[in-house]
């Protein structure tokens, strides 16, 4: 028989690593898996062809036989080079596990997510919050056994302790979680009355937040290990908090900057002034020179003073934009001085239009 070369066939090179070896088999793995193939007998080749490879090269003795004497030095060894499909189906919760899992990390508890919301000046210089979260937690009283005080489990007898079964799905033998223990291996007799045999109970658990300056709305904040209890002794998850914070009044956010409007007064642009301005820190002010001339949409910008950056300890700056206000009812003496500038302009103000409504009869 004619075998092919094991890097020819997971398309690696010879000095591939595991990750590079774990990648190429996933990738040939999924693409002529049984089930996505049914009735193929090339497609059952080439993934029987693969998980060989894999299954010899992934081992570090293997894989050096291999390598100085090719396929006859495994078989001369002993080794099969294919070891069973249950061997394969038992890779496959390693392969799969941590390709759906994400990253080949460890696997976890769930995690869990909090939703808090914060007004903007929380956002802006950070607060402590405490928040309670419902979650699992080892019982107490059979401690995360399940099991009443006293009495033990005993190995189910579906799966002789395994918690897993293999049935035969044609060529292939399958091997699924028991469905009578649901993959623990043994049963509960007597079940813990507090937990009734999950080994777990829900409890509230209070946490004290600190949010820190800075964050935004939609921000994440991780709490390593805070998340959902991990199943068989497994690590926790880990808790995200999205923060939400709601709008201000007189700023709004951009980045790490916070923006305002000014309102001026016709005298005060056209000749400048001295204006108080509201600052981010509540209830404090800042006076500043508004130049002679100033226009609409002219901005000013007091530096530092916008929201601290989540790293490092420099804020955004704030930027006031100002807006020339039109005065809308003037008083007698007011009014004879704007026809006077407006005279001095050279456009004096004649009341002609008025007179024309008036012969109209308007
Ligand atoms: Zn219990
Ligand atoms: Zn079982």
């Amino acid at each position: 028989m004619n075998q092919r070369d094991y890097y020819e066939v997971l398309g690696v090179s010879k000095n591939a690593n595991e990750n590079e070896l774990k990648k190429a088999y996933r990738q040939q793995a999924l693409k002529y898996h049984p089930d996505k193939n049914p009735g193929d007998k090339q497609a059952e080749n080439k993934f029987k062809e693969a998980s060989e490879a894999y299954d010899v090269l992934k081992d570090f003795e293997k894989r050096q036989i291999y390598d100085q004497f090719g396929h006859e030095g495994l078989k001369g060894r002993g080794f099969s080079g294919f070891s069973g499909f249950d061997d394969i189906f038992s890779q496959f919760g390693d392969i799969f596990g941590d390709f759906f899992g994400g990253g080949g990390q460890q696997r976890t508890g769930a995690d869990l997510r909090l939703d808090i919301s914060i007004t903007f000046q929380e956002a802006a210089f950070g607060i402590k919050k405490n928040v309670e979260v419902n979650k699992h937690h080892p019982c107490g009283t059979c401690e995360g056994s399940g099991t009443k005080p006293g009495y033990s489990p005993r190995p189910c007898r579906t799966c002789r302790g395994t918690g897993q079964v293999i049935r035969a799905q044609g060529f292939f033998s399958v091997q699924s979680t028991c469905p009578n223990c649901h993959g623990a291996g043994q049963i509960i007799t007597h079940p813990c009355a507090e937990c009734h045999g999950d080994g777990r109970v829900i409890i509230n658990k209070k946490l004290s937040i600190n949010i820190p300056a800075g964050v935004d709305d939609g921000s994440r904040i991780r709490l390593r290990g805070e998340g959902e209890l991990g199943a068989q002794g497994l690590p926790p998850g880990d808790l995200y908090v999205m923060t939400h914070v709601s709008a201000h009044k007189f700023f709004h956010r951009e980045g790490h900057d916070i923006h305002c409007r000014m309102n001026l007064t016709f005298s005060q642009a056209a000749l400048g002034a001295k204006i108080q301005v509201p600052l981010l820190n509540e209830g404090e002010t800042k006076i500043i020179s508004v130049p002679a001339g100033v226009q609409t949409n002219d901005t000013h910008r007091i530096s530092d003073a916008g929201i601290p950056q989540l790293r490092g300890h420099r804020r955004g700056n704030q930027v006031i934009h100002f807006v020339v206000e039109t005065p809308k009812r003037l008083n007698k003496r007011q009014k004879e001085l704007f026809k006077e500038l407006a005279e001095i302009e050279g456009n004096p103000i004649k009341e002609t239009l008025k007179g024309f409504f008036q012969k109209l009869g308007v």
